[in-house]
């Protein structure tokens, strides 16, 4: 039987692909040959840019997951572009700082929220989608090295995503029977929006850099192959994992 990473002729759905780490998945999984729908708050233009100069066909839908509203009609318009969906990619994620001592209840709400009960919802709408005619899927959840560790001063995002790492888990018990396979990527530290703020405090940003065996941070284009790898029918026996993409920090 021969391996193959290629998504020719599926449809993945990513959210949060307008930038960082979506946008770097969204254009692997165009690479490999799936047509995207990007799934995001603000515009998409870069991410259809380079989507479509990998041949891809790419179709965007405006949705902010901080409610479960949006999530009608992102299945409303995954539907109109006329392919069943086969990949589900929950990327859009959001963090806020503040010493546990002082924490509110928005920054608990808002990470959750986006982070987690949007994701269930998402996952579980197109979940029944892929159980209709009975063909299966992939989903993929992006979780973090704060599904494995406890960090510091961002007590609604290591809830959410440790959370996420079981929910991954979860869903795959009950789900890899019927043909879906759920799995999760943890990345390390990327250069994103995300990670700002780290990035701008000189002592935390040399201490995580010198903790990653690798020896840099990594770039959303280094999380695109742990993508197509779960996305594909390589990973066809793979269910409930949270597959480390650190440069080795989660090793050291
Ligand atoms: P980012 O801030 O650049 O991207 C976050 C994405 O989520 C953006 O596309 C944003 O528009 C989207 N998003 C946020 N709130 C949303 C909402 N309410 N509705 C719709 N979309 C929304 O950061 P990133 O690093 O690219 O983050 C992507 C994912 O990777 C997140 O889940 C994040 O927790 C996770 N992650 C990032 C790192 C890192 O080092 N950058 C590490 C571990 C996990």
């Amino acid at each position: 039987m021969s391996i193959s990473f290629d998504l020719t002729g599926k449809t993945a759905v990513v959210t949060g692909a307008n930038t960082g780490l979506g946008q770097g998945i969204a254009v692997a999984l165009a690479r490999a040959g799936a047509s995207i729908i990007a799934v995001g708050r603000s515009a998409m233009d870069e991410t259809e840019r380079l989507c479509q100069g990998m041949g891809a066909s790419v179709h965007s839908v405006q949705a902010d997951l901080s409610s479960l509203e949006p999530i009608e009609h992102i299945m409303a318009e995954s539907a109109k572009v006329g392919e069943r969906v086969d990949i589900l990619v929950n990327n859009a994620g959001i963090i806020r700082r503040a010493d546990s001592i002082e924490f509110t209840e928005k920054e608990w709400d808002d990470v959750m929220n986006v982070n987690l009960k949007s994701t269930f919802f998402l996952s579980q709408a197109v979940a029944k989608r892929m159980l209709e005619d009975g063909a299966g899927g992939k989903i993929i959840n992006i979780a973090s090295l704060l599904s494995f560790q406890g960090g510091i001063r961002i007590p609604s995002y290591t809830a959410s995503k440790s959370g996420l790492a079981g929910l991954t888990r979860l869903l795959a018990c009950e789900w890899a029977a019927k043909g879906i396979n759920v799995n999760a990527i943890a990345p390390g530290y990327f250069v994103t929006n995300n990670t700002e703020a780290l990035r701008d405090d000189p002592k935390r940003s040399s201490e995580i850099l010198g903790r990653i065996p690798a020896g840099r941070w990594g770039d959303p284009t280094d999380i695109g192959g742990a993508a197509v790898f779960l996305a594909s029918s390589a990973a066809d026996y793979i269910h409930g994992v949270v597959l480390p993409v650190d440069g080795g920090w989660l090793a050291r």
